[in-house]
């Protein structure tokens, strides 16, 4: 494969307005190349796609009420790893949309171009390479297994390619990306001692011998991959648990009082002893210094981009 393709799907423009998120984009991305893995048909219909496309959104994106899969179906094209079948009878409109209904009308499909699409089928470790770039690239650790389940299914996990690091030397991109992103240990460290080794919502605290704090994890607030930066004001010290319920946006902490909020929808179903009986308390353990506490503009961006409520 061309380093110019690879280096497509490392470049894939992302759509945003004061950071919020917009995960459309890698998810179709993600989900034709899990076709393509499975020896499905490169092209689908529209409809097909809207309705796939919705439900990953569902699982991964943002709460939203309406989420638009007519725009990335669109504008990957300009990508260049997208191809829309019968694209020139599609009106556009001035702002460089197009209507779902149109596309309906016309029986538009889409997918990978052809040369991707056979260089995939060619070459698979290298398709879940990309995915997993791509996973990296746009969620948090926490949630990339599951991302990658959704979309490649049983090509999910490939521990092989993983290890050999293969395509990282293609892309110095990527390998900025990669630098970029990765979890430094001074955040882990500071963030850990910043909460006194303690779980700011649980309490939990476990040293071994050794001197490592299982289970305890400095979380980013904003995420990593959304230019979060890492410094104390975006980190919260929690265990293992509330880091991913946390990250799922099971709950969140509101900026002004630091109390706990977990989803109304989801707080019932919820078993005690996990977040629901600390929804509306404080945080158990917070800074000791106030120019570490974290930052409403941070818990903001939580709230409005992953909090479930
Ligand atoms: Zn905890």
């Amino acid at each position: 494969m061309s380093k110019n393709l690879l280096e497509n799907f490392d470049k894939l423009t992302i759509w945003r307005r004061r950071g919020e998120r917009a995960p459309h984009k890698p998810l179709l991305a993600l989900w034709a190349i899990g076709r393509c893995l499975r020896g499905e048909d490169r092209l689908v219909e529209y409809e097909v796609i809207h309705a796939s496309l919705v439900t990953l959104l569902r699982s991964f994106g943002p709460p939203r009420r309406n989420y638009k899969p007519q725009e990335p179906f669109w504008r990957m094209q300009k990508d260049e790893i997208w191809e829309v079948t019968e694209a020139h009878r599609v009106p556009e409109q001035s702002n460089g949309s197009v209507s779902p209904s149109d596309l309906r009308r016309l029986n538009v499909c889409g997918g990978l171009p052809s040369k991707i699409y056979e260089t995939f089928r060619q070459d698979r470790v290298r398709a879940q390479m990309v995915a997993e770039r791509l996973v990296d690239a746009h969620f948090p650790q926490t949630m990339r297994a599951a991302v990658l389940e959704a979309t490649l299914g049983e090509f999910a996990f490939n521990e092989m390619a993983l290890e050999s690091g293969i395509g990282i030397e293609h892309s110095p991109l990527l390998a900025s990306i990669l630098s970029r992103r990765s979890r430094t240990p001074q955040f882990r460290n500071t963030i850990l001692r910043t909460y006194d080794y303690r779980c700011a919502v649980c309490g939990y605290s476990f040293q071994f011998p050794e001197g490592y704090w299982p289970a305890l994890e400095a979380a980013h607030i904003q995420w990593h991959s959304h230019c979060g930066p890492d410094i104390s004001t975006n980190g919260l010290s929690l265990c293992a648990l509330h880091h991913e319920l946390f990250d799922w946006g099971i709950f969140t902490v509101q900026p002004d009082t630091l109390s706990i909020s977990v989803a109304t929808d989801i707080l019932r179903q919820l078993p005690e002893n996990t977040i629901a009986n600390y929804h509306g308390t404080p945080l158990q353990v917070v800074p000791k210094r106030n120019c570490d506490y974290p930052a409403a503009k941070y818990l903001d961006w939580h709230s409005r981009n992953v909090f479930r409520d």
